[in-house]
């Protein structure tokens, strides 16, 4: 790929300096040193529309937030074995948005150690080590959890102790077969002389390729993990804090209530905070025979720009405008698709969207398609990204400020490297 010289020197210095396991998004990847509400800007000024990014969910840099965590920066900023009001507001205030069941938050810095925990809890709680997540699940980074996320790849591997199931994809009828799937998966757990501990799922099923509808399948899926001796832990780090302009929390849209839920990526707008909520009882015994400590999880700054977040997401009712703007979005996606052959289903709610991309004829994933999208769009400034088994399914998850004319934009832009990639 042709690079200008400034960042064909940083791709080199990163692959010398930071190995190879990192990946960049695009073909040509971007170098962003600034970013404002939906937009992001390249080193040379460029401004790119960010239909990507869950993490700035309140729109990149909120003044809201970048004032609380400067203003705690400058007053204190440490660990987290004194007394502090910050974090107990931050956890009056999230457990305030959840079922009255889940009385207790423990913070961490990110997703991946939030579910960690969860696991830790879990194992304790039941006595049990056995998980089931989904085909091509996420679930974080750690040696725990990343043993329980096959989208990895098969050069990390599934732990003995971990089962999938199909994703609930109303195409495939396995939304209506999701809570069976289920109780197979603990009862073949149990054949094997493994004890169920826990069912982990991203209640929007984000890597599986987003599966938001219908909203009936967690309901069986946790009953049955409870019926088989385990916990039903409700992985919130994509759907969470309002995105699907449903509820606050993806779980709520199918009505039931987790033994745990775990949160993280826009809790803090880009600054890096992370939690578990879960019903007390499963502390006690975790709690009695160990002791948790998490130098930064919680800490002032973390409960300050969480706190400037709830704030905001209230204040400027991005829940509500999520559903409003998204709706219409994904609407008007439906009605490109219908028009265009290499498009398949739409799904979505709120701003949480995907895209299936088909080949034509077959109507088989059409991943190298979908890449052209992702990278002709670029191009064009506009940036999503692909997710799914096969990457076929464009996804499209903006800052929750994004308005009607920035989905317009979006549609024009799409519509172009959409003929332009006949
Ligand atoms: N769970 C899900 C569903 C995620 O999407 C992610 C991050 N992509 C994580 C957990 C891990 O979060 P983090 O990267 O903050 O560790």
């Amino acid at each position: 790929v042709d690079l200008p010289p400034r960042e064909a020197d940083l791709v080199a210095r990163r692959q010398a300096l930071l190995g190879p396991a990192y990946r960049l998004f695009y073909e040509r990847p971007l170098h962003i040193v600034r970013g404002e509400g939906v937009w992001l800007y390249d080193a040379d000024g460029t401004a790119y529309l960010d239909a990507y990014n869950n993490v700035a969910s309140l729109g990149h840099c909120h003044p809201r937030v970048v004032e609380a965590v400067a203003r705690q920066a400058g007053q204190l900023a440490t660990h987290t074995r004194y007394l502090h009001e910050g974090v107990l507001e931050l956890a009056e205030r999230l457990l305030a948005t959840l079922p009255p069941e889940l009385g207790h938050a423990m913070f961490t810095c990110t997703g991946s150690e939030a579910n960690d925990l969860a696991l830790r809890l879990a194992f304790a709680a039941t006595g049990g080590t056995g998980v089931i997540v989904t085909e091509n699940a996420y679930h974080g980074v750690t040696m725990g959890v990343a043993a329980l996320s096959p989208s990895l790849g098969p050069g990390v591997p599934l732990g003995a102790h971990v089962r999938t199931v199909p994703a609930p994809d109303p195409d495939k009828g396995t939304d209506a077969t999701f809570g069976a799937a289920v109780a197979a998966a603990a009862a073949d757990l149990a054949r094997h002389g493994i004890r169920p501990a826990a069912l982990i799922l991203d209640t929007v099923f984000s890597s599986d390729g987003v599966f938001t509808h219908p909203t009936d399948t967690l309901a069986p899926a946790a009953a049955a993990i409870r019926a088989a001796g385990g916990l039903f832990i409700a992985d919130e780090v994509q759907p969470g804090f309002g995105r699907t302009g449903e509820a606050m929390w993806g779980f709520l849209r199918h009505g039931v209530v987790p033994d745990m839920v775990s949160m993280g990526k826009p809790m803090g707008n880009g600054y890096p905070v992370a939690a578990l909520a879960l019903r007390p009882e499963l502390a006690e015994r975790f709690g009695a025979g160990a002791r948790y400590f998490n130098t930064f999880g919680g800490n002032a700054v973390a409960a300050a720009a969480a706190l400037a977040v709830l704030d905001t997401l209230a204040a400027e009712g991005l829940q509500a405008h999520a559903l409003k703007v998204g709706g219409q979005f994904r609407a008007d996606l439906s009605a490109l698709s219908a028009r265009d052959p290499r498009l398949g289903a739409v799904r979505g709610a709120g701003l949480f969207l995907g895209v299936e991309v088909l080949e034509p004829e077959s109507r088989a994933p059409d991943a190298g398609m979908a890449a052209r999208i992702v990278n002709g769009l670029r191009e064009a400034r506009v940036l999503i990204s692909a997710t799914g088994p096969h990457g076929h399914v464009l996804k499209i998850r903006p800052p929750l400020v994004f308005s009607d004319a920035n989905a317009a934009f979006f549609l024009e832009r799409f519509e172009s490297v959409l003929s332009a990639s006949r």
